[in-house]
């Protein structure tokens, strides 16, 4: 059966930028057939007068657990909200996460999102099978799911900030890590899940954990991922303990690379970000969350002319209680203007960021990322006809520039997920109670 959605403007972020006023997108068998201008042959007609299509949104960092512990420690520095935090997330189980990650999910489809990396790191030992929750939950509402099995392995006695109750041995996190990998990843190109492997940071991982994974993911084929270089506090502490700056030390356990994508990557030398474009290391920019814990503003720029991939990403819902990835486009533009300047980016560059850049980071981008024959039909159909967009001249500008339209359609390979502005695969207060439910339990 081939489903045509017609009459609307269309985004496809191809290589080209290539754009229709007046366009098609056929999907047939769960992939994009025919992209292009005018009307196409199909058997379901959809009209999308009105309306943007774009390739569906990459959300490369997040921590959907957290959804349960949100509005907690709102005005803190990003270590003094961890400590204030650990302690909650220390009664996390796989029950509450489930909960959790289907309310994130569900929040992350609401705003145009198909492809969700999620980096998991809490594992307390009673907690039961939290990395099966989290499948669990992205089957439910239907996305598509890197999950990074994370770990920490280093605590406040070992000079790390979680308390030691909250870490794992060294062992134990790369046997997780392998187990999770055996059990839930799918290295074809439909896949639904895959897992990477995550040590969660320089300051609440050992350099034997960061090192292990690092060979365990090349051993089986996956990506790495970790937070890198988010505050001063950690460069500062990096650089008192080890001599060298976080991205001096990733790059001396052998963590820069094209299979690796970092979270936050603020503070980077000029050197550092030549190292990242050298290595295509990706870089998963969070501007919400880094202006929530008030971190600094990401050289976006300078990471992209090095030609480093750099996506979008939410990051938890502890440090950014919205969870809507639409904003991050907004949000990633703005900062990158404070930053550099007016023309630091364009509109459509901040819409290729949160589409191709993300499926670049997560090593996608022959699969996903853009609208054109043969890639898988994660798509997003804008609604612009409402009070907040009715007559604007420039679609991809709306949805940048403003507030995150409703969706008329959101498609994951093909399928249907969201239809006017509601979920389809779940009942939305459902998912809410439940999530209500968690946060209790975990107070
Ligand atoms: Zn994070």
């Amino acid at each position: 059966m081939r489903t045509v959605l017609e009459h609307a403007a269309v985004s496809t972020v191809d290589e080209e930028g290539t754009e229709y006023r007046d366009g098609h997108v056929v999907v047939e068998d769960g992939r994009i057939v025919a992209v292009g201008e005018g009307p196409a042959d199909g058997d379901v007609r959809v009209d999308a007068s009105g309306c943007l299509i774009t390739p569906g949104l990459v959300n490369t960092h997040h921590h959907l657990y957290q959804w349960a512990t949100r509005g907690l420690a709102a005005d803190s520095t990003l270590f003094q909200w961890l400590v204030e935090l650990y302690p909650i997330w220390g009664r996390l189980d796989a029950e509450i996460t489930h909960a959790a990650a289907s309310a994130g999910l569900a929040r992350l489809a609401l705003t145009g999102c198909t492809t969700v990396a999620d980096h998991h790191y809490v594992f307390p030992s009673d907690a039961g099978d939290q990395v099966e929750a989290l499948v669990s939950a992205t089957n439910w509402i239907g996305v598509r799911a890197h999950i990074v099995r994370g770990s920490m392995d280093r605590g406040e006695s070992q000079g790390g900030l979680p308390p030691d109750n909250l870490v794992e041995d060294t062992e134990a996190a790369l046997l997780g890590t392998e187990q999770a990998i055996d059990k839930h990843h799918d290295s074809s190109p439909e896949a639904r899940v895959r897992i990477a492997a995550g040590p969660c940071s320089p300051f609440t991982v050992t350099e034997q954990l960061m090192t292990g994974a690092a060979e365990l993911a090349r051993r089986k084929g996956v990506r790495l991922h970790t937070h890198l270089a988010e505050t001063l506090d950690e460069e500062k502490q990096c650089l008192e303990e080890f001599d060298c700056t976080p991205a001096e030390y990733a790059d001396k356990l052998g963590w820069l690379g094209d299979d690796v994508w970092m979270a936050h990557s603020v503070h980077l030398s000029p050197a550092a970000i030549r190292r990242y474009g050298a290595t295509r290391t990706g870089a998963a920019h969070c501007p919400t969350s880094n202006g929530r814990l008030g971190t600094g503003i990401a050289p976006v720029r300078d990471l992209l002319d090095a030609g480093a991939p750099v996506g979008l990403g939410v990051d938890g819902a502890a440090s950014n209680e919205s969870g809507g990835l639409g904003e991050e486009l907004h949000q990633a533009l703005l900062q990158a203007r404070q930053r550099g300047g007016p023309t630091a980016l364009t509109v459509r560059e901040a819409l290729r960021m949160g589409t191709m850049g993300g499926a670049r980071c997560l090593g996608r981008d022959r699969e996903l990322g853009s609208l054109e024959p043969v890639k898988l039909a994660d798509l997003a159909v804008w609604d612009l006809r409402g009070l907040l967009y009715a007559g604007i001249e420039d679609p991809v500008a709306a949805l940048v520039l403003g507030a995150t339209p409703p969706l008329k359609l959101l498609m994951v390979g093909g399928e249907t997920v969201v239809v006017d502005g509601e979920l389809r695969t779940a009942d939305e207060s459902t998912v809410a109670g439940e999530l209500a439910a968690a946060s209790r339990r975990l107070r």
